[in-house]
C-alpha cells in the first residue's frame, strides 16, 4: 500500500523538491507542468512507452522534466513525494518501495487541495459509485442560479488543478471524487460532501469491499456543515457515523419518502427540505416539483435531492434550488429519450455501465424491452434480473458476455421472451434495435441499459449510445 501516511496539510514547498509523477496521462502531465513551475526537480514515470506517451514525453522534457518510459515500478532515487495518477493500484510495487521509503503519495486532488490558495473556493464534493456526474452538475447549476461564481469539477468539465489554479475566481466549487482519487487525498476537508449510493464496483483496485466503503467515506473526513447521505442505502450512514468532522457538523440524509427532521425528501410531488428549516420539527421548506427534475425517474430525483442537500448546506435559497434545477440538462446518454416511434419510448442509457446503474434506471420504467449486454467486469446479474423481471417485456442480448445475462433471464424470468444476438460487427446495434421494435408493444419502452462496459464492441459508451440512437432514428424515418 502508498504510504498513505500524509495528513498534515501544512503548506509543502516544492523549491528544490524531488517529486515524482507517476502516470502521463490527463492528471500527470499538467501536474508535472505545474510541478516544474513550482520549482521542484520533476521526474515523470509511466509503465508504458507507446506513441503518446513518447510525444507528451518529448513535450515535458523540452521543459526541463525528466520522463522515464517503461517502467512504472522502480522507485527514483532521492524522491521527496510522488504525486500518482489517481488510477494507479496502490498495491504496485513503486507505492510499497515509498511506502518503505517514508515517502508520501498524493493523488490529482491531494495535490489540488494542497496548491489551493489562502481565499480559495470551498468544496463540496460527491461521490458514490453511480450518479456522481450528474449530481454535480445540477449542484452547479443550482450554485449559479443561487448567484454564486461556480464550475463543475473533477472528472469532468474543468480540472481541478485549473479550478485552483486558474485566472477565474470561484466562490465554491461542485467536485466530483471517485473512490480513487479519494483514496490519494489523505488531507482533503470538503465544506460539505454527498455520499450518493455505495455498490461493489472497482473491488479489484480496492482488494475489498470495505477498502472501497473506506475510501468512499474519505469524502466525510473534517467536513464543516454537513455529510450528506442516502436513508435508502444504509452504508453510506455508516459512513457518516465513522467520519472524524468538524464540531457542528451534521448528518443530512436524502430520502425519496417524506423527509424525517434533517432530511430533505419528497411530499405529494414536491421536493422538501426538512433539514436547513427554523424548527425542523415542524417546518418543511418547499424546493421544487418532481418535475423540476430532468430526468424525473426515481434514481434522478435522488441526485437532484443530494445536489439540494449541498446547496442548502451551504445557505442557498429555495427558490434558487428550483431554478437551477429547470436549467439543468443531463449529458448525453445518461436515461436521453431519443424518440417516440409508433407509440414506443425509446431511451438510451448507455452510461448504464454497471449492474447498480442498469437496475436504476430499469426501475423507472414499464413494461420495458431491454437491450442490455457488452462486457460484464466480473458482475453477476441474477439479482438485477429478479429485481426488475416483472417489468420486462422482453430482452435482446448483445455482446461478449451476453450469454450471464441470457442464464440470469432463465433463472429469474423465464417467461420473458429473449433475443440473443450472436454478433459483435458495426450492424449488431441496429439488429438489436429491430428486434427490440418486433417485442415492444404501444405504451412499452425500449431502454439501452446495458449493464456492462462497451469496449468489445464500441470505442466507448458515447459510440454505443450514438450507434442505438441512429438506428431509432432510421426506424423513425423508414416510418416517416
Ligand atoms: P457517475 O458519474 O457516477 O458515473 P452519472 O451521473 O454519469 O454517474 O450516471 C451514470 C449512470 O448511472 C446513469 O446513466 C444512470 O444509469 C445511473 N445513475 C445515475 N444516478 C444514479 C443513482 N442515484 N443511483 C443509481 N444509478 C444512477
Amino acid at each position: 500500500m502508498g504510504s498513505g501516511q500524509v495528513t498534515s496539510s501544512e503548506p509543502f514547498d516544492f523549491q528544490g523538491k524531488h517529486v515524482t509523477v507517476a502516470g502521463l496521462g490527463v492528471s500527470g502531465v499538467p501536474a508535472a507542468k505545474v510541478l516544474h513551475g513550482l520549482g521542484a526537480i520533476v521526474t515523470v514515470v509511466n509503465d508504458g512507452a507507446d506513441e503518446r506517451a513518447r510525444a507528451q514525453a518529448a513535450d515535458l522534457e523540452a521543459l526541463g522534466v525528466t520522463v522515464r518510459l517503461g517502467d512504472g515500478e522502480t522507485l527514483p532515487e532521492g524522491t521527496d513525494l510522488i504525486v500518482t495518477a489517481p488510477g494507479w493500484q496502490p498495491d504496485k510495487p513503486l507505492f510499497a518501495a515509498a511506502g518503505q521509503a517514508g515517502v508520501p503519495v498524493w493523488g490529482d486532488v491531494e495535490l489540488a487541495w494542497r496548491l489551493r490558495g489562502p481565499d480559495a473556493a470551498d468544496w463540496l464534493a460527491v461521490t458514490g459509485t453511480n450518479g456522481k456526474t450528474t449530481t454535480v452538475q445540477m449542484l452547479a447549476s443550482i450554485l449559479k442560479a443561487a448567484g454564486l461564481r461556480t464550475a463543475a469539477v473533477g472528472n469532468i468539465g474543468v480540472s481541478l488543478l485549473d479550478a485552483v489554479l486558474g485566472e477565474e475566481q470561484y466562490d465554491v466549487l461542485a467536485v466530483e471524487l471517485s473512490s480513487y482519487q479519494l483514496h490519494w487525498a489523505p488531507s482533503l476537508r470538503a465544506h460539505s460532501a454527498a455520499v450518493l449510493n455505495l455498490a461493489p464496483d472497482h473491488l479489484d483496485w480496492h482488494g475489498s469491499m470495505e477498502a472501497y466503503a473506506a475510501d468512499k467515506g474519505r469524502i466525510y473526513e473534517g467536513n464543516r456543515v454537513a455529510c450528506v447521505y442516502n436513508v435508502a442505502d444504509k452504508a453510506t450512514e455508516d459512513l457518516v457515523r465513522e467520519a472524524d468532522v468538524e464540531e457542528g457538523c451534521r448528518a443530512v440524509g436524502f430520502t425519496l419518502g417524506t423527509p424525517a427532521p434533517s432530511q430533505l425528501g419528497v411530499v405529494e410531488g414536491i421536493l422538501v427540505d426538512r433539514a436547513f428549516v427554523e424548527n425542523r420539527q415542524k417546518n418543511a421548506q418547499e424546493l421544487a416539483e418532481v418535475a423540476d427534475v430532468n430526468p424525473p425517474a426515481p434514481h434522478n430525483i435522488a441526485n437532484a435531492l443530494a445536489a439540494a442537500a449541498l446547496a442548502r448546506a451551504y445557505g442557498v435559497p429555495a427558490k434558487a434550488v428550483r431554478d437551477g434545477l429547470r436549467a439543468f440538462t443531463p449529458d448525453a446518454h445518461r436515461i436521453a429519450h431519443v424518440a417516440d416511434v409508433d407509440g414506443v419510448a425509446w431511451i438510451d442509457d448507455s452510461k448504464a455501465t454497471n449492474t447498480h446503474a442498469a437496475e436504476a434506471s430499469l426501475a423507472a420504467y414499464e413494461p420495458i424491452v431491454w437491450i442490455a449486454g457488452g462486457l460484464a467486469k466480473g458482475a453477476t446479474f441474477d439479482e438485477l434480473v429478479a429485481k426488475s423481471a416483472k417489468r420486462l417485456r422482453g430482452a435482446v442480448l448483445i455482446g461478449a458476455d451476453r450469454a450471464l445475462i441470457r442464464q440470469a433471464l432463465a433463472r429469474h424470468a423465464p417467461e420473458v421472451p429473449v433475443v440473443d444476438l450472436d454478433r459483435t460487427d458495426t450492424g449488431a446495434m441496429r439488429a438489436a434495435v429491430q428486434e427490440a421494435r418486433k417485442l415492444a408493444q404501444p405504451g412499452d419502452t425500449v431502454l439501452l441499459a446495458p449493464a456492462c462496459a462497451s469496449m468489445d464492441m464500441f470505442a466507448n459508451y458515447n459510440k454505443r449510445g450514438d450507434a442505438f440512437a441512429d438506428a431509432v432514428r432510421e426506424l423513425g424515418s423508414a416510418d416517416g
